[in-house]
C-alpha cells in the first residue's frame, strides 16, 4: 500500500480543495496545483478518466509531487451520457443557469422513466507524471432530471437533479448532506480504502 502524506491537488478552485480535503482527513495534506503554476492544461480526453488522469500526470509533472485530480459531470441516460465531459460549457460557456435551461429543453417531453441520469466523479492518483498505474476511484450518484429547478443549495445542476434516496433535489439537501452521498464522497471512499486510510 502506498504511503504519502502530501498530494498536489490539481485544481485552483480553494472551495474544491477544502471538501476534497474534509472527505479524505487529516493524514494527507492536499496542496494547491496553483502554488506552482497558474496554467490549466487543455482536457482532452474523450472520457473523465482520461480528463483525470491527464490532469494529474500535468499537476505532478510541475510540482515534482504525487499528484491528485478529480473529473467531474453530468451524464444524461436519454442523452448518450452528454453533456458528460462537457458539463461545465454545455451552452458554450454561458453559466450554470444556461446550462440548466439547454438540458430541460433537450428533455422536453421525455417522461420521468426516461429521465435517469448519474453525477459521475472520477479521482485520478499519480505517484509521479509517467506513472504507469494510475489508482482510479469512480463515484456514481444515480438519480432523474427533473422537469424545473428546486432548491438554492449547491451548485451546476443540483437543482434539476432528482435523489431517490431523499425524495428530494440534490439542490435541497443541506452540503453536509451532500457530501455524505453525492459522486465525489463515493470517489473518495474508495481512494481512503486504497490508501488504506479506512
Ligand atoms: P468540475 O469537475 O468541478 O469542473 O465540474 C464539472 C461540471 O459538472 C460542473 O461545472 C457542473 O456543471 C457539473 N457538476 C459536477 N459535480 C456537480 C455537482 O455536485 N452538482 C452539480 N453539478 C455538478
Amino acid at each position: 500500500m502506498m504511503k504519502l502524506n502530501q498530494l498536489v491537488l490539481a485544481s485552483h478552485n480553494a472551495g474544491k480543495l477544502k471538501e476534497l480535503q474534509a472527505m479524505l482527513g487529516e493524514a494527507v495534506q492536499l496542496r494547491s496545483i496553483g502554488e506552482f503554476s497558474q496554467i490549466e492544461p487543455e482536457e482532452t480526453g474523450l472520457s473523465f478518466v482520461e480528463n483525470a488522469i491527464l490532469k494529474a500526470r500535468n499537476a505532478a509533472r510541475i510540482s515534482g509531487l504525487p499528484a491528485l485530480a478529480d473529473d467531474s459531470g453530468l451524464a444524461v441516460d436519454f442523452l448518450g451520457g452528454a453533456p458528460g465531459i462537457y458539463s461545465a460549457r454545455y451552452a458554450d460557456g454561458k453559466g450554470d443557469a444556461a446550462n440548466n435551461a439547454k438540458l430541460l429543453d433537450a428533455l422536453k417531453d421525455v417522461p420521468d422513466a426516461m429521465r435517469g441520469a448519474q453525477f459521475v466523479c472520477v479521482l485520478a492518483l499519480v505517484r509521479h507524471a509517467d506513472d504507469p498505474l494510475p489508482i482510479l476511484c469512480e463515484g456514481l450518484w444515480h438519480g432523474r432530471i427533473l422537469h424545473a429547478a428546486s432548491g438554492e443549495h449547491g451548485f451546476g445542476y443540483d437543482p434539476l437533479f432528482w435523489v431517490p434516496e431523499r425524495n428530494v433535489s440534490s439542490a435541497e439537501l443541506s452540503p453536509a448532506d451532500k457530501n455524505q452521498i453525492s459522486h465525489r464522497a463515493r470517489a473518495m471512499d474508495l481512494l481512503r480504502h486504497r490508501l488504506g486510510l479506512k
